[in-house]
Protein backbone atom coordinates (compact mmCIF):
# COMPACT_ATOMS: atom_id res chain seq x y z
CA UNK A 1 0.00 0.00 0.00
CA UNK A 2 1.34 3.56 -0.70
CA UNK A 3 2.16 5.90 1.86
CA UNK A 4 1.64 9.40 2.37
CA UNK A 5 4.56 11.85 1.15
CA UNK A 6 5.52 15.31 2.77
CA UNK A 7 3.67 16.69 0.10
CA UNK A 8 0.18 15.29 0.92
CA UNK A 9 0.25 16.94 4.32
CA UNK A 10 -0.99 20.44 4.60
CA UNK A 11 1.68 21.84 7.09
CA UNK A 12 0.31 25.42 6.97
CA UNK A 13 0.05 26.84 10.59
CA UNK A 14 0.88 23.16 11.66
CA UNK A 15 3.25 21.43 14.51
CA UNK A 16 5.36 19.63 12.32
CA UNK A 17 6.93 16.77 14.45
CA UNK A 18 10.06 15.36 12.18
CA UNK A 19 12.46 11.99 12.64
CA UNK A 20 16.08 13.14 11.32
CA UNK A 21 19.19 11.06 11.10
CA UNK A 22 21.71 13.80 12.27
CA UNK A 23 24.00 10.45 13.85
CA UNK A 24 26.48 12.53 11.54
CA UNK A 25 30.20 11.89 12.34
CA UNK A 26 31.77 13.93 14.90
CA UNK A 27 35.25 15.52 15.54
CA UNK A 28 37.19 14.36 18.74
CA UNK A 29 35.78 18.15 19.95
CA UNK A 30 32.05 16.67 19.29
CA UNK A 31 31.80 19.33 16.40
CA UNK A 32 30.06 17.91 12.87
CA UNK A 33 32.92 16.06 10.93
CA UNK A 34 30.74 15.58 8.00
CA UNK A 35 27.57 17.22 7.60
CA UNK A 36 25.92 15.06 4.73
CA UNK A 37 23.43 14.10 6.77
CA UNK A 38 22.02 16.52 7.97
CA UNK A 39 22.02 18.34 4.42
CA UNK A 40 20.40 15.53 2.97
CA UNK A 41 17.24 16.61 5.31
CA UNK A 42 17.03 20.17 4.24
CA UNK A 43 14.86 19.53 1.24
CA UNK A 44 11.62 18.16 3.62
CA UNK A 45 12.84 20.92 6.07
CA UNK A 46 13.10 23.34 3.78
CA UNK A 47 9.34 22.38 2.11
CA UNK A 48 7.54 22.43 5.66
CA UNK A 49 9.16 26.04 6.33
CA UNK A 50 8.39 27.00 2.56
CA UNK A 51 4.61 25.83 3.12
CA UNK A 52 3.88 27.70 6.61
CA UNK A 53 4.52 25.08 8.60
CA UNK A 54 6.98 24.93 12.51
CA UNK A 55 9.70 22.46 12.83
CA UNK A 56 10.44 20.06 15.76
CA UNK A 57 13.41 17.87 14.62
CA UNK A 58 14.66 14.75 16.45
CA UNK A 59 17.20 12.42 16.19
CA UNK A 60 19.44 10.21 17.90
CA UNK A 61 23.56 10.83 18.24
CA UNK A 62 25.83 8.16 19.22
CA UNK A 63 24.88 4.81 21.92
CA UNK A 64 24.87 6.99 24.86
CA UNK A 65 25.18 5.02 28.14
CA UNK A 66 23.17 5.73 31.47
CA UNK A 67 25.09 6.73 33.83
CA UNK A 68 22.22 5.55 36.16
CA UNK A 69 23.67 2.09 35.57
CA UNK A 70 27.26 2.67 36.16
CA UNK A 71 28.35 0.55 38.57
CA UNK A 72 30.85 2.74 40.27
CA UNK A 73 31.08 6.77 40.46
CA UNK A 74 34.45 7.15 38.60
CA UNK A 75 32.50 4.80 35.88
CA UNK A 76 29.93 7.57 36.27
CA UNK A 77 31.49 10.59 35.91
CA UNK A 78 32.96 9.17 32.40
CA UNK A 79 30.00 7.98 30.97
CA UNK A 80 28.48 11.47 31.73
CA UNK A 81 31.65 13.08 29.84
CA UNK A 82 30.87 10.90 26.73
CA UNK A 83 27.26 12.24 27.01
CA UNK A 84 28.12 15.87 26.85
CA UNK A 85 29.49 14.97 23.30
CA UNK A 86 26.76 13.30 22.13
CA UNK A 87 24.27 16.18 22.97
CA UNK A 88 22.41 17.94 19.96
CA UNK A 89 24.22 21.40 20.46
CA UNK A 90 27.04 21.15 18.05
CA UNK A 91 24.67 19.55 15.35
CA UNK A 92 22.19 22.66 16.18
CA UNK A 93 25.39 24.82 15.15
CA UNK A 94 25.83 22.96 11.66
CA UNK A 95 21.99 23.52 11.02
CA UNK A 96 22.10 26.62 11.74
CA UNK A 97 24.64 27.60 9.45
CA UNK A 98 22.57 25.65 6.87
CA UNK A 99 19.18 27.20 7.24
CA UNK A 100 20.40 30.94 8.29
CA UNK A 101 19.94 30.95 12.02
CA UNK A 102 16.51 30.49 13.23
CA UNK A 103 17.34 27.13 15.13
CA UNK A 104 16.56 26.62 18.88
CA UNK A 105 18.08 23.83 20.74
CA UNK A 106 16.39 22.47 23.51
CA UNK A 107 18.21 20.39 26.76
CA UNK A 108 15.40 17.73 26.45
CA UNK A 109 13.65 15.86 24.98
CA UNK A 110 10.46 15.97 26.41
CA UNK A 111 8.63 18.07 29.69
CA UNK A 112 8.09 21.42 30.02
CA UNK A 113 10.96 23.15 28.84
CA UNK A 114 10.38 20.96 25.73
CA UNK A 115 6.28 22.08 26.08
CA UNK A 116 7.27 25.60 26.24
CA UNK A 117 9.46 25.94 23.42
CA UNK A 118 6.85 24.11 21.30
CA UNK A 119 4.09 27.07 22.61
CA UNK A 120 6.27 29.73 21.86
CA UNK A 121 6.70 28.79 18.02
CA UNK A 122 5.51 30.64 15.01
CA UNK A 123 5.74 29.88 11.12
CA UNK A 124 9.28 29.08 10.08
CA UNK A 125 10.44 28.28 13.45
CA UNK A 126 12.50 25.43 13.75
CA UNK A 127 13.48 23.39 17.55
CA UNK A 128 15.88 21.37 18.01
CA UNK A 129 15.03 17.96 20.51
CA UNK A 130 18.31 16.49 22.86
CA UNK A 131 19.28 13.35 22.09
CA UNK A 132 16.43 11.25 22.02
CA UNK A 133 18.49 8.07 22.91
CA UNK A 134 19.24 10.36 26.59
CA UNK A 135 15.68 9.02 27.53
CA UNK A 136 15.96 4.95 28.21
CA UNK A 137 12.27 5.04 26.81
CA UNK A 138 13.30 5.65 23.21
CA UNK A 139 15.03 2.12 22.25
CA UNK A 140 12.29 0.59 24.33
CA UNK A 141 9.70 1.95 22.21
CA UNK A 142 7.85 2.84 25.70
CA UNK A 143 4.43 3.91 25.08
CA UNK A 144 4.55 7.26 27.61
CA UNK A 145 7.49 8.74 25.90
CA UNK A 146 5.85 8.23 22.53
CA UNK A 147 2.87 9.71 24.19
CA UNK A 148 5.06 12.92 25.41
CA UNK A 149 6.77 13.50 22.06
CA UNK A 150 3.41 13.17 20.12
CA UNK A 151 1.65 15.56 21.69
CA UNK A 152 4.28 18.21 20.61
CA UNK A 153 3.08 18.18 17.03
CA UNK A 154 0.28 17.55 14.74
CA UNK A 155 1.57 15.64 12.35
CA UNK A 156 4.37 13.28 11.88
CA UNK A 157 6.83 12.72 9.45
CA UNK A 158 9.85 10.10 8.61
CA UNK A 159 12.97 11.61 7.41
CA UNK A 160 15.43 8.94 9.04
CA UNK A 161 15.49 5.61 6.96
CA UNK A 162 18.80 4.81 8.76
CA UNK A 163 16.60 4.33 12.04
CA UNK A 164 13.11 2.78 10.15
CA UNK A 165 14.20 -0.52 10.95
CA UNK A 166 14.08 0.02 14.51
CA UNK A 167 10.82 0.10 16.29
CA UNK A 168 11.55 3.13 18.40
CA UNK A 169 9.63 5.39 20.19
CA UNK A 170 10.71 8.23 17.91
CA UNK A 171 10.27 6.19 15.17
CA UNK A 172 7.19 3.89 15.17
CA UNK A 173 5.86 4.27 18.91
CA UNK A 174 5.25 8.46 18.52
CA UNK A 175 3.31 7.31 15.14
CA UNK A 176 0.09 5.73 16.77
CA UNK A 177 -0.81 9.00 19.14
CA UNK A 178 0.07 11.84 16.58
CA UNK A 179 -2.14 12.45 13.52
CA UNK A 180 -0.96 11.43 10.32
CA UNK A 181 2.70 10.03 9.38
CA UNK A 182 4.47 10.53 6.37
CA UNK A 183 7.57 10.37 4.65
CA UNK A 184 9.81 13.02 4.26
CA UNK A 185 11.19 13.08 0.79
CA UNK A 186 14.68 10.83 1.36
CA UNK A 187 12.32 8.17 3.00
CA UNK A 188 10.46 8.37 0.09
CA UNK A 189 13.06 7.81 -2.33
CA UNK A 190 14.55 4.92 -0.52
CA UNK A 191 10.88 3.26 -0.62
CA UNK A 192 10.74 4.03 -4.16
CA UNK A 193 13.79 2.63 -5.16
CA UNK A 194 13.64 -0.70 -2.92
CA UNK A 195 10.22 -1.27 -3.87
CA UNK A 196 10.88 -1.06 -7.41
CA UNK A 197 13.69 -3.29 -6.76
CA UNK A 198 11.43 -6.11 -5.15
CA UNK A 199 8.14 -5.50 -6.79
CA UNK A 200 8.56 -4.19 -10.09
CA UNK A 201 12.40 -4.68 -11.11
CA UNK A 202 13.65 -4.11 -14.73
CA UNK A 203 15.29 -7.24 -15.57
CA UNK A 204 17.57 -8.52 -15.88
CA UNK A 205 18.33 -8.03 -12.32
CA UNK A 206 21.30 -8.86 -10.71
CA UNK A 207 22.33 -8.32 -6.84
CA UNK A 208 26.11 -8.10 -6.25
CA UNK A 209 26.27 -8.99 -2.17
CA UNK A 210 30.19 -8.96 -0.87
CA UNK A 211 31.23 -8.37 2.94
CA UNK A 212 32.21 -10.41 5.01
CA UNK A 213 29.87 -13.16 6.72
CA UNK A 214 27.48 -15.65 5.17
CA UNK A 215 25.55 -15.79 8.84
CA UNK A 216 24.91 -12.01 8.51
CA UNK A 217 23.30 -12.74 5.02
CA UNK A 218 21.42 -15.20 4.91
CA UNK A 219 18.10 -13.85 4.69
CA UNK A 220 19.17 -11.63 2.46
CA UNK A 221 20.64 -14.30 0.15
CA UNK A 222 17.43 -16.51 0.29
CA UNK A 223 15.55 -13.84 -0.64
CA UNK A 224 17.16 -12.46 -3.77
CA UNK A 225 17.06 -16.08 -4.80
CA UNK A 226 13.74 -15.37 -5.31
CA UNK A 227 13.96 -11.95 -6.78
CA UNK A 228 16.94 -11.99 -9.38
CA UNK A 229 18.27 -13.20 -12.64
CA UNK A 230 21.67 -13.10 -11.30
CA UNK A 231 22.77 -13.32 -8.28
CA UNK A 232 26.72 -12.22 -7.85
CA UNK A 233 28.77 -13.52 -4.41
CA UNK A 234 32.37 -11.75 -3.60
CA UNK A 235 33.87 -10.69 -0.67
CA UNK A 236 34.86 -12.35 2.61
CA UNK A 237 31.83 -14.45 2.18
CA UNK A 238 32.48 -15.89 -0.88
CA UNK A 239 35.51 -18.25 0.66
CA UNK A 240 32.70 -20.12 2.55
CA UNK A 241 30.92 -21.03 -0.87
CA UNK A 242 34.17 -22.43 -1.84
CA UNK A 243 34.51 -24.10 1.12
CA UNK A 244 30.99 -25.59 1.07
CA UNK A 245 32.28 -26.58 -3.17
CA UNK A 246 35.11 -29.23 -1.52
CA UNK A 247 37.82 -26.51 -2.46
CA UNK A 248 40.90 -25.22 0.12
CA UNK A 249 40.88 -21.48 1.00
CA UNK A 250 44.14 -21.31 3.11
CA UNK A 251 43.47 -18.71 5.82
CA UNK A 252 40.74 -17.14 4.26
CA UNK A 253 37.77 -16.04 6.04
CA UNK A 254 35.85 -18.90 6.35
CA UNK A 255 32.13 -18.77 8.50
CA UNK A 256 31.60 -22.79 9.80
CA UNK A 257 27.92 -21.79 10.40
CA UNK A 258 27.04 -20.70 6.88
CA UNK A 259 28.51 -23.77 5.23
CA UNK A 260 25.00 -24.93 4.60
CA UNK A 261 23.27 -22.13 3.86
CA UNK A 262 26.13 -21.99 0.69
CA UNK A 263 25.07 -24.92 0.13
CA UNK A 264 21.34 -24.80 0.02
CA UNK A 265 21.85 -21.41 -1.96
CA UNK A 266 23.76 -23.02 -4.41
CA UNK A 267 20.91 -25.71 -4.61
CA UNK A 268 18.55 -23.46 -4.88
CA UNK A 269 19.82 -21.23 -7.57
CA UNK A 270 20.21 -24.28 -9.48
CA UNK A 271 16.60 -25.47 -9.12
CA UNK A 272 15.19 -22.08 -9.58
CA UNK A 273 17.60 -21.44 -12.98
CA UNK A 274 19.03 -18.34 -11.50
CA UNK A 275 22.64 -17.55 -12.56
CA UNK A 276 25.07 -17.55 -9.55
CA UNK A 277 28.41 -16.04 -9.84
CA UNK A 278 31.01 -17.27 -7.38
CA UNK A 279 34.88 -16.25 -7.88
CA UNK A 280 37.29 -17.89 -10.22
CA UNK A 281 40.01 -16.72 -8.46
CA UNK A 282 41.09 -14.52 -5.85
CA UNK A 283 44.24 -11.90 -5.00
CA UNK A 284 45.54 -13.52 -2.11
CA UNK A 285 47.85 -12.00 0.21
CA UNK A 286 50.00 -13.39 3.11
CA UNK A 287 49.10 -10.98 5.90
CA UNK A 288 46.12 -9.18 6.50
CA UNK A 289 47.88 -6.03 5.58
CA UNK A 290 48.22 -3.42 2.77
CA UNK A 291 51.54 -3.84 2.71
CA UNK A 292 51.68 -7.91 2.92
CA UNK A 293 52.75 -9.88 -0.35
CA UNK A 294 50.54 -10.65 -3.02
CA UNK A 295 49.41 -13.40 -5.65
CA UNK A 296 46.70 -14.59 -7.76
CA UNK A 297 45.02 -17.76 -6.83
CA UNK A 298 42.86 -19.71 -8.69
CA UNK A 299 40.15 -22.46 -7.13
CA UNK A 300 41.59 -24.55 -5.08
CA UNK A 301 45.07 -23.05 -5.29
CA UNK A 302 44.64 -20.90 -2.13
CA UNK A 303 47.94 -22.04 0.34
CA UNK A 304 47.45 -22.52 3.86
CA UNK A 305 49.37 -19.26 5.33
CA UNK A 306 47.76 -17.07 2.44
CA UNK A 307 44.08 -15.39 2.76
CA UNK A 308 42.00 -14.09 -0.21
CA UNK A 309 41.29 -10.34 0.43
CA UNK A 310 39.73 -9.54 -3.23
CA UNK A 311 38.24 -11.05 -6.60
CA UNK A 312 40.43 -11.82 -9.24
CA UNK A 313 40.73 -10.78 -12.56
CA UNK A 314 38.80 -13.52 -13.92
CA UNK A 315 36.47 -12.97 -11.87
CA UNK A 316 36.18 -9.28 -12.14
CA UNK A 317 36.01 -9.97 -15.82
CA UNK A 318 32.80 -12.31 -15.65
CA UNK A 319 31.11 -9.87 -12.70
CA UNK A 320 31.52 -6.63 -14.58
CA UNK A 321 29.75 -8.88 -18.16
CA UNK A 322 27.03 -10.44 -15.83
CA UNK A 323 26.68 -6.55 -14.61
CA UNK A 324 26.96 -5.18 -18.11
CA UNK A 325 24.02 -7.33 -19.42
CA UNK A 326 21.55 -6.11 -16.28
CA UNK A 327 19.00 -3.35 -16.59
CA UNK A 328 18.71 -2.94 -12.66
CA UNK A 329 21.62 -3.62 -10.12
CA UNK A 330 21.56 -3.73 -6.48
CA UNK A 331 24.59 -3.72 -4.23
CA UNK A 332 25.51 -4.47 -1.04
CA UNK A 333 28.41 -5.45 0.72
CA UNK A 334 32.40 -4.63 -1.32
CA UNK A 335 33.59 -7.42 -2.66
CA UNK A 336 37.12 -6.80 -1.05
CA UNK A 337 38.75 -5.44 2.11
CA UNK A 338 38.22 -1.95 -0.22
CA UNK A 339 39.97 -0.51 3.11
CA UNK A 340 43.68 -1.43 1.76
CA UNK A 341 43.96 -0.55 -1.42
CA UNK A 342 45.86 -3.36 -2.58
CA UNK A 343 42.61 -5.19 -2.14
CA UNK A 344 40.13 -2.51 -3.49
CA UNK A 345 40.19 -2.89 -7.02
CA UNK A 346 37.61 -5.21 -7.76
CA UNK A 347 35.14 -3.01 -5.46
CA UNK A 348 36.31 0.30 -7.32
CA UNK A 349 35.88 -1.45 -10.69
CA UNK A 350 32.34 -2.36 -10.13
CA UNK A 351 31.30 1.05 -8.65
CA UNK A 352 33.24 2.87 -11.44
CA UNK A 353 31.21 0.36 -13.94
CA UNK A 354 27.67 0.87 -12.66
CA UNK A 355 28.17 4.80 -12.48
CA UNK A 356 29.64 5.04 -16.10
CA UNK A 357 26.57 2.82 -17.48
CA UNK A 358 23.46 5.26 -17.56
CA UNK A 359 21.40 2.05 -18.57
CA UNK A 360 21.52 0.51 -15.30
CA UNK A 361 19.87 1.75 -12.86
CA UNK A 362 21.89 1.20 -9.34
CA UNK A 363 20.79 0.86 -5.86
CA UNK A 364 23.85 1.03 -3.53
CA UNK A 365 23.20 -0.71 -0.31
CA UNK A 366 24.11 1.76 2.98
CA UNK A 367 26.87 1.23 4.76
CA UNK A 368 29.88 0.12 3.57
CA UNK A 369 29.01 0.29 -0.18
CA UNK A 370 27.52 3.18 0.09
CA UNK A 371 30.83 4.43 2.13
CA UNK A 372 33.07 2.99 -1.03
CA UNK A 373 31.31 4.68 -3.71
CA UNK A 374 31.64 8.10 -1.87
CA UNK A 375 35.31 7.86 -1.82
CA UNK A 376 35.50 6.77 -5.11
CA UNK A 377 33.54 10.16 -5.25
CA UNK A 378 30.84 8.67 -7.67
CA UNK A 379 27.91 8.48 -5.06
CA UNK A 380 26.32 10.98 -7.28
CA UNK A 381 26.80 9.31 -10.45
CA UNK A 382 24.42 6.07 -9.02
CA UNK A 383 20.73 5.80 -9.35
CA UNK A 384 20.35 5.76 -5.83
CA UNK A 385 22.69 5.54 -3.03
CA UNK A 386 21.12 4.33 0.37
CA UNK A 387 21.17 6.26 3.63
CA UNK A 388 20.44 3.31 5.59
CA UNK A 389 22.82 -0.07 5.96
CA UNK A 390 20.44 -1.75 8.47
CA UNK A 391 17.71 -0.50 6.86
CA UNK A 392 18.27 -1.31 3.42
CA UNK A 393 19.39 -4.72 4.49
CA UNK A 394 16.57 -5.47 6.00
CA UNK A 395 14.35 -4.48 2.82
CA UNK A 396 16.22 -6.66 0.98
CA UNK A 397 15.60 -9.53 3.54
CA UNK A 398 12.17 -8.55 2.15
CA UNK A 399 10.99 -7.68 6.06
CA UNK A 400 8.42 -5.06 6.91
CA UNK A 401 10.46 -2.02 8.56
CA UNK A 402 8.11 -1.05 11.62
CA UNK A 403 8.98 2.89 10.98
CA UNK A 404 7.53 2.45 7.69
CA UNK A 405 4.84 0.29 8.16
CA UNK A 406 3.73 2.62 10.84
CA UNK A 407 2.77 6.04 8.29
CA UNK A 408 -0.36 6.46 7.46
CA UNK A 409 -1.55 5.17 4.00
CA UNK A 410 -2.31 7.29 1.27
P1 LIG B 1 29.76 -6.43 5.92
O1 LIG B 1 29.62 -5.52 7.10
O2 LIG B 1 29.39 -7.84 6.21
O3 LIG B 1 29.09 -5.88 4.68
O4 LIG B 1 31.31 -6.52 5.62
C1 LIG B 1 32.04 -5.44 5.13
C2 LIG B 1 33.49 -5.73 5.36
O5 LIG B 1 33.84 -6.90 4.70
C3 LIG B 1 34.39 -4.65 4.85
O6 LIG B 1 34.99 -4.00 5.94
C4 LIG B 1 35.42 -5.43 4.01
O7 LIG B 1 36.72 -5.02 4.29
C5 LIG B 1 35.21 -6.84 4.48
N1 LIG B 1 35.68 -7.80 3.47
C6 LIG B 1 35.42 -7.82 2.15
N2 LIG B 1 36.08 -8.81 1.53
C7 LIG B 1 36.79 -9.44 2.47
C8 LIG B 1 37.69 -10.56 2.46
N3 LIG B 1 37.97 -11.19 1.35
N4 LIG B 1 38.25 -10.95 3.64
C9 LIG B 1 37.94 -10.29 4.78
N5 LIG B 1 37.11 -9.25 4.85
C10 LIG B 1 36.54 -8.82 3.72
Amino acid sequence: MAKLMIEDLDVKGKRVLMRVDFNVPQNDDGTVRDDTRIRAALKSIQYVRDNGGMLILMSHLGRPKNPDKAESEEEKAKIIKANQKLRMDFVADTLRGLVGGNVTKVDAIVGPEVKQAVDAMKPGDIILLENTRFHAGETKNDEALSKELAALGDVYVSDAFGSVHRAHASTEGVTRFIGKSAAGYLVAKEMEYFSKVLQNPDRPLTAVLGGAKVSDKITVIDNLLNLVDTLIIGGGMAYTFMKAQGYEIGDSLLDEGGIDVARKAMEKAKARGIELLLPEDTVVADAFDANAHTKVAGLGQIEPGWQGLDIGPKTLEAFMAAIKRSKMVVWNGPVGVFEMEPFAKGTRAIAELLANSPGITSVIGGGDTAAAVTQYGLAGKMSHVSTGGGASLEMLEGKELPGLAALSDK
